[in-house]
C-alpha cells in the first residue's frame, strides 16, 4: 500500500509540473502578445508630471482636441492669417486623471522630457539644454524664443 502512495504523490507532482509548467507558458505567450511595445513619451500640463503610454494603450488613453491658438499672446507673425484652430493629440494623465497630457519627446542630449510642442503649436526645444528636434542642434537666435514657452 505504501507503495502505491508513493506512486500517487509522484503523479499528482508530475501533474502539479505540467500545470504549473502550462500556466508559464501561456502565461509567458500572453505578455509577448503585446510585442514591439512602443512607449511614447506625454507631459501632463496641469500637474507637469511626466509618462510614458505602451502602444497598445494609446487607443484608449489618446484623443485629438481642437485648440484656438490664436487666443495665446505673443504669437508670432508667421502665425496670422492662418487657421485659429490647431489639432493637438491629448493623452490621459494617469497622475491626475485629467486629459491635459501634451505630446512629448525625450531630449537625446540630456534626458529631459517635455512637450514637443508650444502652446503656439510649434515644434518645441529642450527647456533644459536647448536641443532643438528641427535641426537635432542647440537652438539659436530667434528659435530660442520660439521654441519654449514664456514661464508660466
Ligand atoms: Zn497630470
Ligand atoms: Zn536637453
Amino acid at each position: 500500500m505504501q507503495g502505491n502512495d508513493a506512486k500517487k504523490i509522484i503523479a499528482a507532482l508530475v501533474l502539479f509540473g505540467v500545470a504549473a509548467g502550462l500556466y508559464w507558458y501561456l502565461s509567458a505567450d500572453d505578455s509577448s502578445d503585446a510585442g514591439g511595445d512602443i512607449r511614447s513619451h506625454w507631459h501632463c500640463s496641469a500637474c507637469r508630471k511626466t509618462f510614458e503610454l505602451a502602444a497598445r494603450e494609446l487607443k484608449d488613453s489618446v484623443t485629438t482636441q481642437e485648440r484656438d491658438v490664436n487666443e495665446v499672446k505673443q504669437e508670432g507673425p508667421q502665425m496670422r492669417g492662418r487657421g485659429a484652430q490647431r489639432t493637438f493629440s491629448v493623452a490621459k494623465c494617469p497622475h491626475c486623471g485629467q486629459w491635459t497630457g501634451d505630446a512629448a519627446r525625450e531630449c537625446p542630449g540630456c534626458g529631459e522630457v517635455f512637450p514637443s510642442k508650444t502652446r503656439r503649436g510649434v515644434a518645441a526645444i529642450c527647456p533644459k539644454c536647448h536641443w532643438d528636434s528641427r535641426t537635432g542642434r542647440k537652438a539659436e537666435g530667434d528659435r530660442l524664443t520660439e521654441g519654449l514657452d514664456p514661464a508660466p
